[in-house]
């Protein structure tokens, strides 16, 4: 039977009588995230090659448009596209964009530059080869409506550059999250970023450049995406693993001792010393990721604060003039300040049994949190899936509480499939600030990236999807490997989603 249907399904689609059956779904699979609507009108492609026709109707300005349309079509089909700019007003929200795609013609459009970008990205990833030949030089996309917007105004991914990763890695990191949609990328520095002001505070075996992360910033703005820097102002100011036992600055510099909390996991936030020091390298970074919007100081998991001979006597007091201090420094810059929330979060309250929650009375966490302004961004990472006692769903009390108390909210979820997608919904119906998915040290592997990457953007993009499931994340291995020669990967371990397929030492 099945030799019976094939040729004449194949016969169908050579011949032009209409698509294939299920063709709507395999176009609308290889989409990620899945967009809100999208509709294959026909068996027709429209062939990316020079000379193609793209009209943009958009009310920005047409240098812009013209600019980031020849740049996406090089970097991605290696074509220069016959470009028609229509200037007119748009009711489509930010990011959002509407495309047709007819066998002549690709028609965009979009308000903002992130509508055209995301507009591409869609065209890209439902792009095929040419079929029949043994070397394609075209690549043939599906006849197409699309309409198509976010639901989370921000959509991030909180990366961390370590030492370990190989060259390329935070930048394939990057593009990929751009490629998905997300609009920021938090960049916590372990050890790696090398500033001027503070040299001695990277490794110097596996430091980057200030230059270079410049350059970052820069590459991602061009694909949509704003890099937000992160330096830990609390806790993780060894800027390396707890369980590693190192320290990025004590373990050759223990001159710098009475910078920290005596077993140095801790800034001793008590030293003006300390605040100088910090204040310089949040300046320095500030400049560096071309003055963004934000800016994460981290905060978590202070286990050690107030431990030292000074900050032990009056440590709620000490912690909250830090924060306060902190956040007047970015918000005179006209920049707002994150924040990780578990330690405003008092853990011997029985009401966040269940959720992190770091804090205590003897930081006086509560007291702190109320403290702040509202403009503080609250981080509020939530790694698992905290059902009820009785195995009811989780109430995300601790999330919604800093909602209550006025604050703009991200929710932060990890690997927990289920954590992310309740997250992503939770703040979808709660109208949240949006989503910052973490990774941590584990963004590598394809079934990881799936869900930290794949899986994530579709909720983060529209948490009520009904059409989300495995398939969105199926084409994960592809849009790697693109992102990976677009930023031009020559050696074996910057290709793929892993360094290596088994870990060194089984090798050896
Ligand atoms: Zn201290």
């Amino acid at each position: 039977m099945k030799r019976l249907i094939l040729p004449l399904l194949l016969a169908a689609c050579v011949h032009g009588d209409g698509p294939a059956p299920g063709w709507q779904r395999l176009v609308q699979s290889r989409i990620v995230p899945s967009p809100q609507s999208i509709k294959v009108t026909g068996d027709g492609f429209y062939a990316l090659r020079t000379g193609c026709a793209v009209e943009v109707v958009t009310p920005v300005a047409a240098a812009e448009v013209r600019a980031l349309v020849n740049r996406d079509f090089a970097r991605c089909w290696k074509a220069e596209p016959s470009l028609t700019i229509k200037e007119a007003a748009s009711t489509i929200i930010a990011d959002g964009y509407r495309l047709k795609v007819t066998s002549d013609l690709c028609r965009i459009e979009a308000s903002d530059l992130g509508g055209i970008g995301n507009a591409l990205k869609t065209v890209r990833q439902i792009g095929e080869s040419e079929r029949g030949v043994l070397k394609s030089l075209q690549v043939n996309v599906p006849c197409v409506e699309v309409e198509d917007f976010p639901v989370l105004p921000f959509r991030g991914m909180h990366f961390c550059l370590l030492p370990e990763y190989p060259a390329g890695r935070l930048e394939r990191d990057i593009r990929l999250a751009a490629y998905y949609k997300f609009n920021y990328a938090v960049i916590e520095s372990w050890g790696v970023l090398r500033l001027d002001r503070h040299p001695e505070y990277s490794w110097d075996e596996y430091h980057i450049t200030a230059d270079e992360m410049r350059r970052l910033v820069k590459v991602g703005k061009e694909l949509g995406i704003t890099l937000i820097p992160q330096i830990n102002l609390l806790g993780h100011a060894s800027a390396s693993r707890h369980g590693s036992g190192k320290h990025v600055l004590l373990d050759q510099h223990p001159e710098y001792a009475s910078l920290f909390e005596p077993d140095g996991w801790t800034w001793c936030i008590s030293n003006p010393a300390t605040r100088k020091y910090l204040e310089e390298m949040v300046e320095e970074t500030y400049e560096v990721f071309d003055k963004p919007p934000f800016f994460h100081v981290g905060c978590d998991e202070a286990y050690s604060l107030g431990k030292c001979q000074v900050c032990s006597r009056d440590i709620g007091s000490y912690f909250s003039e830090h924060l306060l201090h902190f956040q007047k420094f970015l918000s005179e810059r006209g920049c707002r300040m994150m924040m990780w929330h578990d330690m405003l979060l008092d853990g011997s309250d029985p009401r966040w049994k269940g959720y992190t929650a770091c804090g205590s009375k003897t930081v006086k966490s509560t007291e702190v949190m109320k403290s702040l302004p509202k403009d503080v961004l609250v981080c509020v990472w939530e790694y698992g899936y905290p059902q009820g006692e009785d195995g009811s769903a989780p109430k995300w009390d601790s999330t919604i509480y800093f909602k209550d108390e006025g604050f703009d909210v991200l929710v932060c979820p990890w690997l927990n499939v289920p954590g992310i997608k309740a997250q992503a919904k939770l703040a979808g119906k709660e109208k949240f600030f949006g989503l910052l998915e973490t990774t941590w040290h584990l963004s590598s592997l394809t079934s990881r990236m799936e869900i930290l990457f794949a899986l994530t953007s579709c909720y983060a993009w529209y948490p009520e999807h009904p059409l989300m499931g495995v398939e969105s994340s199926a084409m994960v291995n592809l849009h790697i490997r693109q992102v990976n020669q677009d930023l031009g990967a020559k050696s074996y371990h910057q290709f793929g989603s892993a360094a290596y397929q088994i870990p060194l030492h089984q090798s050896q």
